[in-house]
């Protein structure tokens, strides 16, 4: 081969000069990439860069929009992470944590995107995302009453997971939706906290693990595994969905509602019976769906004793295993599909939505339920579900963990608007009609704080944009209580830096 020469070296250097000058400065996101790919060690087996995605890979909007759970935040004009890491081992989120924190980047934390705000994929600053939804295993106890579960698992595959494991004799309680990130009776946790450490029980102390129980994990770590403790569940549950338009069997709605409050909440523990008010062709709907831990025969001595109102019937009766009442739940008539499609993780219906939430700790009057009835229906986008407290809910002392709406609650609303087609308009009357309602139903419902439920995220109740005790703290006695303090003091432990925030985080004191 004849050696370059000296002509063809310069023109080389020279043209290198001006590529190298022209060439667009380096996206924030391949600086990320590259502050992760130099950390030592990294896992060869699993090297981080196949899981790391900016927004140059063809991929990046898959994996972004797979765990968007609302399709209000499905567009072009939200601001997108420059990176997301799809975790797959404990390594990439430790990597993740130290540039994030180098290169003073907010981290978003996703499970199953569910968040009602979208507060676990959206920032109004430069932001990373680590998805949880490789990290998904789920291993038993040898007595099976115990199950470590990572926390990119869905409660479908939890749910799944323990009936097939027990032959359907235990359970887990949790939420309804099966896509759902892990969550619920936790008796340990593994978990990374700003500094890069893997922690459990022991190590994190009791104070953070404390906190993690209902206080908002976002804001003190990044949980990688729950213990949960799994719970003994009969052959069969009996389970019901019965309507009442206008009237159900002589009985009027209202008389109905007024009944469901006084016993609700008192009724046999193994009792759950939702109410959820709707309008149906201008008039108020009132639906009573609920679950027993026990054979139809004793759930009708029950019914016929404490709520013979709602003259419940054998024929509207329905027996099944517990794994089959997750589909129930789902409003899946019995038989019609599997218990396997709890596994989807991606829903067949993507929808737009906004909800709040409330407490009410009084029955509502009469007089309070026909305003209320008016209310939903002028604003008939706007269904409320009723869910009773009371039960093992008000055993549990408000400060055992930072789950704070204990005893005195008779029942907590989730407000709920849905609608499926895209635009401005549609968007902001379904919203307005939200706000609507929450306002009229202020006699009813908590106060001092108006409580509010986590879970159902909703930013109208306060967002931190500085990052200040004072913002925080507006929010945070209303999710929290009393239990906000212990919240913030936990947080100037474990993290006075203040790295994890968002926009509902828990603050740390304004000396800090
Ligand atoms: C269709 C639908 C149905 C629902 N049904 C119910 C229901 O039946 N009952 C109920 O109680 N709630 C229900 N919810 C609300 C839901 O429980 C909460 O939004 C819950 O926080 C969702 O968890 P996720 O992991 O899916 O959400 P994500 O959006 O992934 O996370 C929610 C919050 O948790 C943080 N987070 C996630 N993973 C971690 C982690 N590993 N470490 C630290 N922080 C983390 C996020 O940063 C964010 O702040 C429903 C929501 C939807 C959209």
């Amino acid at each position: 081969m004849k050696s370059p020469t000296i002509q063809t070296l310069i023109i080389s250097v020279f043209l290198f000069t001006i590529q190298t000058s022209l060439a667009s400065p380096p996206t924030l996101g391949s600086v990320f990439t590259q502050c992760i790919i130099g950390l030592k060690p990294s896992n060869p087996c699993s090297p981080i860069q196949n899981f790391t995605y900016t927004p140059q890979n063809p991929k990046f909007l898959i994996i972004l929009n797979n765990y968007v759970r609302n399709l209000r935040y499905f567009n072009n004009t939200t601001r997108k992470p420059i990176a997301i890491v799809a975790a797959a081992d404990v390594t990439h989120i430790q990597a993740t944590i130290t540039c994030a924190k180098k290169l003073s980047l907010q981290l978003r934390i996703r499970s199953g995107g569910h968040d009602y705000d979208g507060l676990s994929y959206l920032s109004t600053v430069d932001f990373v995302v680590l998805d949880m939804f490789n990290l998904r295993s789920i291993e038993f106890g040898r007595k099976l009453d115990t199950a470590w579960v990572q926390s990119g698992a869905t409660l479908g595959e939890i749910y799944y997971g323990v009936a097939n494991k027990s032959n359907d004799l235990r359970g887990f309680p949790a939420g309804i939706c099966p896509g759902l990130g892990a969550g619920g009776h936790f008796s340990d946790a593994k978990i990374v906290d700003a500094k890069g450490r893997v922690l459990d029980r022991t190590s994190m102390g009791e104070d953070l693990f404390w906190a993690l129980r209902g206080g908002g994990a976002a804001s003190f770590c990044v949980v990688l595994a729950w213990k949960i403790k799994l719970v003994p569940v009969p052959e069969k549950v009996t389970v019901f969905n019965v309507e009442a338009v206008g009237k159900r069997g002589g009985v009027n709605t209202k008389e109905l509602v007024v009944k469901w409050q006084e016993i609700a909440d008192k009724i046999d523990n193994s009792l759950f019976i939702r109410l959820t008010l709707s309008t149906s062709n201008k008039t108020v709907k009132a639906s009573f769906m609920g679950m027993f831990l026990g054979d139809s025969s004793r759930l009708l001595e029950i019914m016929t004793k404490e709520f013979p109102e709602l003259g419940l019937n054998k024929t509207e009766c329905i027996e099944m295993k517990w794994i089959e009442s997750v589909l129930f739940w789902l409003s899946i008539p019995p038989g019609t599909a599997p218990t396997s499609v709890m596994l989807n993780r991606i829903p067949q219906k993507q929808i737009y939505l906004k909800r709040k939430s409330d407490y009410v700790q009084k029955p509502i009057s009469r007089t309070g339920l026909d305003a209320i009835f008016k209310v939903l229906l002028e604003n008939e986008n706007v269904t409320m579900a009723w869910n009773p407290y009371g039960g093992r809910m008000s055993e549990i002392p408000s400060t055992e963990t930072a789950f704070p709406h204990r005893a005195g609650n008779k029942f907590k609303i989730q407000y709920a608007a849905n609608w499926f087609v895209p635009g401005e308009e549609v968007a902001k009357e379904c919203m307005s009609q939200t706000e609507r309602v929450f306002e009229a139903m202020t006699p009813y419902v908590s106060k001092n704080p108006r409580e509010a439920f986590l879970n159902y995220r909703d930013v109208d109740i306060g967002t931190s944009l500085n990052s200040t005790y004072e913002e925080g703290k507006v929010y945070g006695v209303k999710y929290f209580k009393n239990n906000f303090e212990r919240l913030v003091s936990v947080k100037s432990r474990v993290d006075p830096d203040n790295f994890f925030r968002y926009e509902q985080s828990i603050p740390v004191p304004s000396s800090h």
